[in-house]
């Protein structure tokens, strides 16, 4: 009588499990995975504020899920750009090419303390309003929607533990309407000190201003807006 034996033990940690390699288990596998990709090449390890998230990686219930998602080239070249950077911050996380990957890691850097958790809207606020300024066309207007942007907007998100999704799509609007006034000023060579009193003789704006435009000579807070959340 013929009796086979099958060795089902994994010759990496001893678990009894299905093999993937044939000698090695999933989590095995995900294991070395995670080091090779994680392994800054200059140095040969694993940066010390990484290894949190390579243990997070290995650990992951589901091993197999985790290499198949690991192993997408784009997932791969993301973690291995993120083993090359020194001094992981969010501004050096923003640095690596934008992608839902990005983000994706991300909320894990920051889910497993290697990140400090930014307040995604404001974060998404500060990265829309940036882009938002070079809308404007006069350079003088411009920095009057910084300080609109700075000391209106991202000061009362500040104030909040977390910004709301509503809070950040009334503060975009408010800033789009304040640049479409700004331009439509700009396009007639209206000033915009005189802009109360000379608006209506040639057209009217795209849309009425934002209740709490900045139009004194202070940066600073100019009362409740009417985009105040409640
Ligand atoms: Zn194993």
């Amino acid at each position: 009588m013929l009796r086979v034996t099958l060795n089902i033990d994994c010759t990496g940690c001893g678990a009894e499990d299905e093999l993937y390699t044939g000698i090695l288990c999933w989590a095995c596998v995900l294991s070395t995975t995670v080091d090779q990709l994680l392994t800054d090449s200059t140095t040969g390890t694993i940066s010390p504020q990484l290894r949190p998230f390579a243990e997070a990686l290995k650990g992951m219930k589901r091993a197999n899920s985790g290499l198949t998602w690991i192993r997408q080239p784009h997932v791969t070249a993301f973690l291995q750009s993120l083993a090359t950077t020194t001094d992981i911050s969010h501004e050096t996380v923003d640095a690596l090419p934008a992608s839902r990957t990005r983000e994706f890691v991300r909320g894990l850097l920051e889910e497993h303390g290697v990140l400090p958790r930014r307040d995604r809207y404001r974060a998404r606020f500060e990265d829309w309003s940036t882009a938002a300024l070079d809308r404007v066309n006069d350079p003088s207007h411009a920095d009057v929607v910084r300080r609109y942007i700075r000391w209106q907007h991202l000061r009362r998100m500040n104030q909040m533990d977390e910004v709301p999704q509503g809070t950040f799509l009334r503060s975009k609007q408010t800033v789009t309407v304040a640049i479409q006034l700004l331009n439509w000023l700009h396009d007639r060579g209206v000033p915009l000190p005189s802009c109360s009193s000379t608006t209506s003789t040639s057209g009217r704006p795209p849309d009425p201003p934002p209740a709490s435009w900045p139009t004194g000579s202070s940066p600073g807070p100019s009362g409740p807006s009417s985009s105040t959340p409640t």
